[in-house]
């Protein structure tokens, strides 16, 4: 049978940042799991979705927390193993790093050069919010103290490699009135792509907290950035070319290619698996674990028989509540002018924001259109 997905693993939800606007340590004071999955655990998964399904194609993300905690030494098992399933069976795995880059190693950088052709695409992705007087203000270490310059010194590391890298920033209140100076600095970092993601911490009536912004704030900041990215289009060569989402991916919605992000596609959270350190499957990561278990929580990967886990990696929406929730989420999306583009964004955000307040969903709304519109413009523009 055919299944083709990305498995996001997380070997540990243990991070050597704190970052300001982490729910995990911030709230909490501990991780949501404390467990560690060994690399027995790790590669016994693999091997045993490999046996069920033998033709399978699938994107392991190495997630955490930071996964490479668990050390270089670890990091290499996990690709060996891949490469030993891939030569066992007619399977398609590759694997991608989602990290914040203080512990990426020239060890971990040979390893991941060795193996340069079972990395997917976008390989190493780095979390990193601007130059260092913006990213200081909202990730620190455990001690306090300031990453920046391990971070700039390991993308320097996969910068003089074989490998390619892409960023992931969080836009809040520390950024988000900075739109040319993040813009200016991602330009000069030279990712392949830079992805901006939003911080919409907000307490139970969705008043902003912990660096959160307003929606309206973040369409705000991604059209600057569209403004700066257009002007300076003429300056790019193929070689320095910037993708920066959500730009691409609505710039696809509108020229109706491929989407990769789930926000802007149709199919969302219905085929994606996150496997927690204690063998927890969830949708999605992204699902409050508190209040959205019923929604999006599945199984444990280490009580169900293989039959089980043949149905639950197939169709992990039928084996929780998801399908009913998508519905209701959705609702509201049916008739609305921009939904071909906008597709619903991400579906626990956009719930949690119905249910805290009215005027902070019409503004997500609001938003959506805001950005969507000025992109249409900016490129129709282009065209003529
Ligand atoms: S929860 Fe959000 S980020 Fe996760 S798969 Fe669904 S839409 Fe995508
Ligand atoms: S703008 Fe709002 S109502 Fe319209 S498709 Fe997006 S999330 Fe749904």
């Amino acid at each position: 049978m055919q299944l083709a997905k990305t498995i996001v693993i997380k070997p540990t939800m243990n991070c050597n940042l704190r970052c300001g606007y982490c729910y995990e340590f911030i709230r909490n004071g501990t991780t949501y799991c404390k467990d560690t999955m060994s690399i027995d655990q790790l590669t016994g998964i693999v091997w045993r979705t490999a046996k069920i399904f033998p033709d399978s194609k699938i994107l392991w993300m190495f997630h955490g927390g930071e996964p490479l905690l668990q050390g270089a030494a670890y990091l290499e098992k996990f690709a060996d193993c891949i490469r030993e399933v891939n030569k066992e069976y007619p399977v398609d795995y590759k694997i991608a790093l989602q990290t914040n880059a203080t512990l990426l190693t020239d060890e971990c950088i040979r390893i991941l050069e060795k193996n340069a052709d079972l990395l997917s695409e976008r390989i190493v992705s780095i979390s990193i919010d601007g130059p260092q007087r913006i990213n200081d203000m909202t990730r620190y270490s455990v001690e306090g103290k300031s990453p920046f310059k391990e971070i700039e010194a390991a993308i320097q590391r996969v910068k003089n490699s074989e490998l390619v890298f892409s960023t992931i920033s969080v836009v809040g209140t520390h950024n988000v009135k900075c739109a040319k100076e993040v813009f200016e600095y991602m330009k000069d970092l030279g990712a392949n792509l830079c992805k901006f993601v939003p911080n919409y911490n907000s307490d139970s009536n969705g008043n902003a907290e912990m660096y959160g912004i307003r929606p309206m704030e973040f369409a705000e900041f991604m059209c600057e950035i569209f403004d700066l990215w257009m002007h300076d289009l003429p300056n790019q060569t193929k070689e320095t070319q910037m993708i920066i989402d959500p730009i691409a991916s609505i710039i696809c919605t509108l020229s109706k290619s491929v989407v990769t992000w789930c926000e802007y596609r149709e199919e969302k959270c219905s085929n994606f698996t996150c496997i927690y350190p204690n063998g927890e499957m969830w949708l999605c990561d992204n699902f409050i674990h508190e209040s959205m278990k019923e929604t999006a929580y599945v199984k444990n990967i280490y009580e169900v028989s293989d039959e089980e886990l043949k149905t639950i990696l197939l169709t992990p929406n039928r084996v929780c509540k998801f399908d009913e929730f998508f519905s209701k989420a959705m609702g509201k999306c049916s008739d609305c002018e921009i939904y071909e583009h906008c597709k619903g964004g991400c579906l626990p955000t956009h719930n949690e924001m119905l249910k805290k307040s009215k005027s902070l969903y019409e503004d997500y709304c609001g938003a959506k259109k805001l950005l969507i519109h000025h992109i249409k413009r900016g490129v129709d523009l282009a065209l003529s």
